[in-house]
């Protein structure tokens, strides 16, 4: 017979850098809170993913972007809270990107885009994207190739040390009471109703007042009624890891779909491929590496030297109109979901777990989670969220 757990505040399903935030906020505001997670936490998509820290076109101006700006602006304020209660540092580094212009086409958009986003001011009231030429790029990064027509260079993008973003969120959950169960396989929610009562494991029923799924790309094989109505799916992305001559470069250098992540003990993390077929395979392809190497050597051609250290891959939650599903399911109480975060997921979580902790604590929150409303038809011509890039 399947044991009972006692009942929390909040029942997290998956620990990846979704649910693990999740976990933390709503720990830290004082509610009782189990995370469960199939495997191990922060080893799936969180992990594969380089930690690119990048905002989408500057010259959008609509509530998903401003929903990212503002998670990317809120990341120093968490990291500096996860490092005070966990002790790591996890190496967030306002590195900025390069992204380097080949066509001419390209180039004038990159044009009208620094043009559209003169209002964006740093710190220092200086732009937060600049158009540069190839000698200027050169200035910043030497190692870049010369054979580009310029450089679009933004100053806002940051980079996190993804793998310790993980350890630390995983400390801090616990530091902050959670109870977090790994190797808990959740195979149902437990329905009462029209009410989500919790979820069961093939043994246990863990039973909250309010359940939230973040499972990533699986999150909608685990009830067949949630994932009628919001459908995710795997896209697989795969990563190679080279360790270079440390500062290489110092930027995020990238091209389209190909970015190099430098950090800083060294290595370079090039990512990434976007692969909608891949089901659930997780396992690096000969023609992936090689594609992410080629392009990688194109944009600094020293990297050819550097020593291959492995190559990976995740499986990014993607919906079909490339926005997350953020808040209450229609027509089930008790449930809030958090999934389909794409290829934007370690960006967006801040905000993405303020959001659930104010609808798991008071009900409502003043996030605007309009865009990611998880009973909108999904509409592929409204834009969505990492089509270029992952960040
Ligand atoms: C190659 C690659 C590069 C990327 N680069 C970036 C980047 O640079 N910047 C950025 O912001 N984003 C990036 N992303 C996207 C980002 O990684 C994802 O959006 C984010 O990790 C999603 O987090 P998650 O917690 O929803 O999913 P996951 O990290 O996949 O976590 C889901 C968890 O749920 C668990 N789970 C699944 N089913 C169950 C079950 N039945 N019971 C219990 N637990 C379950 C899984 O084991 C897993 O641990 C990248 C992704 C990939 C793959």
């Amino acid at each position: 017979m399947a044991s009972r757990r006692s009942a929390s505040d909040v029942l997290v399903i998956g620990g990846g850098v979704i649910g693990l935030s999740i976990a933390w906020r709503c720990a830290r505001r004082g509610l009782s809170v189990t995370l469960l997670e199939r495997g191990r936490v922060g080893e799936q998509a969180s992990w594969a993913a380089p930690g690119v820290l990048a905002a989408a076109a500057w010259h959008r101006r609509d509530a998903t972007v401003a929903f990212q700006r503002e998670s990317l602006r809120r990341y120093p304020d968490f990291c500096r809270e996860l490092e005070s209660d966990t002790g790591f540092d996890v190496e967030y580094t306002r590195c900025g990107t390069l992204d380097l212009l080949f066509e001419e086409q390209q180039f004038r958009m990159a044009m009208a885009e620094v043009d559209a986003a003169s209002g964006f001011r740093d710190e220092a009231g200086l732009p937060l994207l600049r158009l540069l030429t190839p000698a200027q790029a050169g200035q910043l990064e030497p190692k870049v190739t010369r054979h580009l027509l310029g450089a679009k260079y933004c100053t806002f993008n940051a980079q996190v040390r993804n793998s310790r973003l993980l350890h630390a969120l995983d400390a801090a959950v616990r530091a902050a009471g959670a109870h977090v169960v790994e190797g808990a396989d959740v195979v149902a929610l437990i329905r009462d109703g029209h009410r989500v009562t919790g979820a069961r494991t093939a043994d246990t029923s863990f039973h909250a007042a309010t359940t939230v799924l973040a499972a990533g790309a699986w999150s909608t094989r685990i009830d067949e009624r949630v994932g009628r109505h919001l459908p995710v799916y795997p896209v697989r992305g795969q990563v190679v890891a080279i360790d270079a001559q440390p500062g290489t470069i110092t930027r995020i250098v990238k091209h389209r779909k190909c970015y190099l992540v430098p950090r800083r003990d060294g290595r370079i993390l090039i990512g990434s491929t976007v692969e909608h077929q891949s089901g659930f395979d997780t396992d690096p392809t000969a023609q992936g590496v090689n594609d992410l190497l080629a392009g990688a050597r194109r944009l600094v051609p020293p990297i050819e030297h550097a020593r291959f250290i492995r190559a990976w891959a995740g499986l990014r939650p993607t919906t079909s109109d490339r926005r997350p599903y953020i808040g209450p399911v229609p027509g089930t109480d008790g449930l809030l979901v958090a999934t389909g975060h794409h290829r934007t997921g370690v960006g967006l979580a801040p905000l993405t777990a303020e959001a659930i902790a104010d609808l798991a604590t008071a009900g409502r929150t003043n996030v605007d989670l309009r865009p990611f409303d998880p009973t909108r038809t999904p509409d592929r011509g409204s834009p969505g969220l990492g089509d270029d890039a992952d960040a």
